[in-house]
């Protein structure tokens, strides 16, 4: 009997010293979310809902953007560059390129990793759209191109889009930010059967000089209090020049920022914004 009392009594000690632990560490992370709001000159008692968009995957570290929104139930759209799931073309193109056969293994290995990302966004509730399939400046390409383009990408990404009418975000925004000069772009996305999403604003991640400290953070938050709005905005989680490759500053720093983004912001759906 002694020797089960001890085994109790060690027991709790564990448990006390545990949740001490977890009590602590959650101590340690809270946000001081007054100080967020002056230093952003947020509105003190205003939360601004927010959507957030991922463009120029899939790519590897998406998982880890995921593992994020499911830890804090935030809902996101990914808008996926087809050309980077588009595995029979990778597997063509490379046997074209006539490398070494561990090499093209590796890509369509690659590449069937990717698929498997844009099922599990698909799975865990997310939008997903099409982000075009080769990441064109579009009102530079010819007419018949830039269709040819929009459907083959409409074709890629059927078994992994959200929405009965497909979602579309056009690179570089080229083609709605221009949309009075060249109205044509956005028709043509409307024929295939389109609709697109823009954003209203964004967090600049791209840009290597926002790539340190919390700048990103800032980005945003600065706006959404600036603007006394929220809206969707613009993240990456992919680089559009590589096929693997997700965004690291972003997909690795993402949890750092929510915490503070939580003081500012209430994350929506995208139905929140777009019926
Ligand atoms: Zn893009």
């Amino acid at each position: 009997m002694v020797g089960v009392t001890d085994l109790m009594k060690q027991q709790l000690i564990t448990a006390l010293f545990t949740l001490g632990l977890v009590i602590w560490t959650g101590a340690a992370q809270a946000v001081d979310c007054a100080a967020v709001r002056e230093r952003f000159q947020c509105d003190a008692s205003t939360k601004y809902p927010l959507h957030l968009s991922f463009d120029d995957g899939p790519a590897q570290q998406t998982t880890d953007v995921l593992k994020v929104l499911k830890k804090e139930k935030i809902p996101a759209t990914f808008f996926a560059i087809a050309r980077k799931v588009d595995c029979p073309e990778i597997a063509k193109r490379c046997q074209a390129e006539q490398h070494d056969s561990n090499v093209c293994i590796q890509r369509m290995t690659e590449c069937k990793q990717r698929r498997k990302i844009l099922r599990q966004i698909k799975q865990a509730g997310h939008m997903i759209g099409s982000h075009s399939y080769a990441h064109l400046h579009y009102s530079q390409v010819d007419a018949a191109a830039r269709r040819a383009d929009f459907k083959r990408s409409r074709q890629v990404l059927s078994p992994y889009f959200t929405t009965k009418i497909p979602l579309f975000r056009l690179p570089y925004g080229d083609g709605w930010f221009n949309r009075a000069e060249r109205p044509e772009i956005l028709k043509d996305l409307q024929a295939l059967g389109f609709r697109h999403i823009a954003w209203a604003f964004s967090a600049f991640d791209w840009n290597k000089d926002n790539q340190r400290g919390d700048k990103i953070l800032a980005n945003v938050l600065s706006e959404v209090c600036k603007r006394k709005q929220g809206g969707i905005v613009l993240f990456h989680d992919g680089v559009e020049e590589q096929l693997h490759e997700g965004r690291l500053f972003t997909t690795t720093h993402l949890q750092d920022w929510v915490p503070s983004m939580r003081c500012v912001v209430d994350f929506k759906p995208l139905s929140f914004f777009e019926h």
